[in-house]
């Protein structure tokens, strides 16, 4: 048997980067990549950029850590100006995206229990789903190569197929405590919610006093042109998730609900030793600054509807290759014949064209740039991606 250094979960390609520069990532060889995988959604500022480099430096000389069971200006800073941005009354910071679903799973049923209310624990998920690794979030999705082997896995929670509205309507008893959906499903295959969907999962969490949980871990924090993509259905939730763009590259996730969803996260019932750590919240300070610039959001509605456009044009002369384009915004991928595998289109774009994509389930190539990509990065892309499709 082979001893790897890393625990060999991932299956590694060749490319190995070690610097950043903007929207290209530079290999070890030197090699020279596009970007529009940007670490699957995460970094939406770019590599390198100024200010988020700046702040992390500047707040690492002055204080990186101190424990949660002191106070947090920080924290406290970070939080107004974010709640300010959402239907939100309180945060939780975490490190990562699959913290923040733990934080939301707890938050929720704590929400039950201090209504007395404990049984009502059971969340409706939703198939095709991804919400991280940890045991809570592999139980709250229906896939098995997540879950074969990690059994026996957390009770309580029904699935239902996505945007299927009577299924999951089906599925309400007297356990039942909310429903944890993505917004839009990234892994799953760049699938957006219905309205209806979304719409109706709002409207029966009111009717049956049920949380709805959105987790936009990847859909969220401007990928769509809105600071969150709930905001293209006319709802809010009770309860979302946060992660990836949130900090650009820096580890930082966030549980956010309203002050009623909340009411049972007293002293003592969740922490984390470095969730919300100066550092992390400088880093976060910093990408909201360069998000509430004038026209940022403007700015990724406008790159989104050229990209959908570049790739309206590509799919008529690659028609043996593609079939649909899906998603919103910068969170985009194209659905591919099932004759073709999209992870090897993948691959081929990087190994042959210095393009970086992402393949999602359903035999989807996507792809989530930075935010900050302009006209020139698009028309790069599509140069390469044709070339691709052509010699594919
Ligand atoms: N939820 C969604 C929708 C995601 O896309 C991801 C990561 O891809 C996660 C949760 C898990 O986030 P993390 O890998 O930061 O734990």
């Amino acid at each position: 048997m082979t001893i790897t250094p890393l625990m060999p979960v991932y299956p590694r390609c060749g490319v190995r980067p070690v610097r950043g520069e903007g929207c290209y990532l530079i290999g070890e060889r030197g090699e020279r990549y596009l970007d529009f995988a940007a670490g699957i959604a995460v970094n939406a500022l770019g590599h390198g950029h100024p200010h988020l480099v700046k702040a992390i430096a500047d707040q690492a000389a002055t204080l990186m850590h101190v424990s949660n069971l002191y106070g947090s200006p920080q924290g406290e800073a970070l939080a107004e100006r974010l709640l300010k941005h959402s239907f939100a009354d309180t945060v939780f910071f975490t490190n990562s995206g699959v913290e923040a679903i733990e934080c939301a799973i707890k938050t929720a049923r704590r929400y039950h229990y201090a209504n007395g209310n404990p049984q009502r624990h059971k969340l409706i998920t939703f198939k095709n789903a991804f919400h991280g690794r940890s045991l809570g979030a592999i139980s709250a999705t229906d896939q098995g190569k997540m879950r074969d082997g990690f059994e026996p896995l957390l009770p309580g929670f029904d699935y239902v197929p996505f945007n299927d509205l009577e299924g999951a309507l089906a599925k309400i008893d007297g356990e039942t405590a909310g429903f944890l959906v993505e917004t839009i499903q990234g892994e799953g295959g760049m699938t957006a919610g219905s309205v209806e969907f979304i719409q109706g999962l709002r409207k029966a969490a009111d009717e049956h006093g049920l949380l709805l949980i959105l987790d936009e871990i990847q859909c969220g924090y401007g990928r769509t042109g809105k600071m969150w993509a709930y905001e293209h259905y006319g709802i809010t939730p009770d309860i979302m998730t946060s992660a990836k763009g949130i900090g650009a590259g820096f580890p930082l996730g966030a549980c956010l609900a309203t002050e009623e969803a909340a009411k049972g996260m007293v002293a003592g019932t969740h922490g984390s030793t470095y969730g919300g750590n100066p550092l992390a919240m400088a880093a976060g300070m910093a990408v909201l600054d360069v998000m509430e610039e004038p026209g940022f959001l403007e700015h990724v509605t406008r790159m989104g509807e050229r990209l959908r456009q570049a790739f309206e044009q590509l799919i008529p002369n690659h028609d043996h290759l593609f079939e649909e384009i899906r998603g919103k915004g910068l969170m985009l991928g194209i659905k591919m014949k099932d004759s073709v595998v999209s992870r090897d289109f993948v691959a081929h774009l990087r190994d042959h064209h210095g393009l970086l994509t992402v393949a999602a389930g359903e035999n989807v190539f996507r792809v989530l740039p930075p935010l900050v990509i302009d006209e020139s990065h698009i028309a790069e892309a599509i140069d390469k991606l044709s070339a691709g499709a052509r010699s594919f």
